[in-house]
């Protein structure tokens, strides 16, 4: 286990920084029964801070794993009343969600994705209310990690076990910039200013159109709605209550127009989905839907993504990152999209934030397509920034901006 002074100061970070625990809120933290030691330092940090209750969603991915093996079809499709409303009642409450995300990679690679595929579905349309509450930013939430032996292995398959999980604690504090000497919350103001910094460049241009280009095969267009706004670091509920959804967190990311995106994007990073890797694959859109895929591992998991519904073929978020960020240069394959994510220029096919529209949070479902904000019942983030990429923005008067040179900022 890691020392424990830095796995308090880690903790504390979740509660302060990350989801801004409230006086008298609900508290849910989302945890695997591999990371108990940090979900009880995160369940006394939110009692510290006032929480009126703190309830832990235990789930055991082994546990989990037998379910989708054994159950029948139709079990698997059924979601509970009782879950439903445990949910509800969730965001009656305005309750704030702490998830501590530790993935098992590859574990679910011998189960029929039919399978999968039928689960995931069945609880995205039951909890799809929950998806949209959190999305749009009703109550704070925050995203944290910790590990567990098997995604630790894979991540440094030479070492024992051990030392493995040891050092994958090292890699997540260093990305979260906590250390054994330094104030983690006040290097977040600083973090947080400086991301504010490049949201503030982007939104003053408001460019109708962003190029990239790659030497291994990327190269498209992506519009912009109208209005967009650049997001990243720190944002604020609704409630008004700042808070900071991904720890780590170095992109800053907007709204592409639904039909406004034309031409190849080749992945740069496996991605883990529904338990399984998928792993050097591309897309090619037209008009904003994938129109052919290829990937050289787990071909149907992407399958399972983009035909998740009508949305999943459609992008919901394009994200910028340099290429010598800090956790891309820390040369480590997390196999974890919160931090891969943020070692790499991404997108995401599915539903779009709402916030990244001017006046989003408080648009319908109807005025949002309008704006040409995707909707859908997925969002899943993959990469593809590479260190010769080059981003060029347009703008309206179609004068041309560089915004990556050789995979950083040049503004
Ligand atoms: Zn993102
Ligand atoms: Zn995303």
């Amino acid at each position: 286990m890691p020392n424990k002074k830095i796995l308090n100061k880690y903790a504390h970070l979740a509660v302060e920084m990350g989801a801004n625990v409230q006086k008298d809120q609900l508290v849910w933290i989302n945890s695997s029964t591999e990371t108990r030691e940090l979900t009880r330092l995160i369940t006394e940090y939110a009692y510290e801070a006032g929480a009126k209750e703190v309830h832990v969603n235990w789930n055991d991915a082994f546990v989990g794993k037998l379910g989708l093996a054994n159950k029948s079809l139709e079990t698997l499709k059924d979601v509970p009343t009782w879950l439903i409303d445990k949910f509800k009642d969730f965001t009656e409450k305005e309750g704030c969600v702490i998830s501590v995300s530790s993935p098992f990679p590859g574990l679910n690679k011998d189960i029929d994705p039919k399978r999968l595929q039928t689960r995931s579905m069945a609880t995205s349309k039951a909890l799809n209310f929950f998806r949209e509450h959190m999305m749009g930013n009703r109550s704070q939430w925050s995203i944290v990690a910790a590990p567990n032996s098997v995604w630790a292995q894979k991540v440094f398959p030479e070492l024992e076990t051990d030392e493995a999980i040891e050092k994958l604690w090292d890699a997540i504090f260093k990305a979260s910039r906590v250390t054994a000497d330094n104030d983690p919350v006040k290097e977040w103001k600083k973090h947080n200013q400086a991301l504010l910094k490049h949201n503030n460049i982007l939104n003053d241009h408001q460019f109708k159109t962003l190029k990239f280009k790659n030497s291994i095969g990327t190269d498209f267009t992506l519009d912009l709605v109208k209005n967009h706004v650049w997001s990243g670091g720190r944002e604020i509920s609704k409630n008004g209550v700042t808070f900071n959804p991904n720890i780590p967190t170095e992109e800053n990311f907007t709204m592409p127009h639904k039909f406004g995106v034309n031409g190849k994007v080749v992945a740069t990073k496996p991605l883990n989905y529904q338990g399984n890797l998928i792993e050097d694959f591309w897309l090619e859109f037209k008009d904003g839907k994938v129109v052919d895929y290829g990937a050289e591992k787990a071909e149907p998991s992407l399958k399972n993504l983009i035909e998740f519904d009508d949305g999943s073929s459609y992008l919901g978020e394009i994200a910028l990152i340099s290429y010598h960020s800090p956790i891309s240069m820390s040369n480590t394959l997390f196999f974890n999209t919160l931090f891969d994510e943020n070692a790499s220029c991404h997108m995401a096919l599915g539903r779009a934030y709402p916030m990244n529209v001017k006046n989003g949070n408080d648009m319908s479902k109807e005025e949002l397509e309008e704006v040409g904000s995707n909707q859908s019942m997925t969002h899943v983030d993959f990469m593809f920034g590479s260190k010769d990429l080059e981003v060029i923005g347009l703008k309206e008067n179609d004068e041309e901006v560089q915004i990556f040179k050789n995979g950083d900022y040049v503004i």
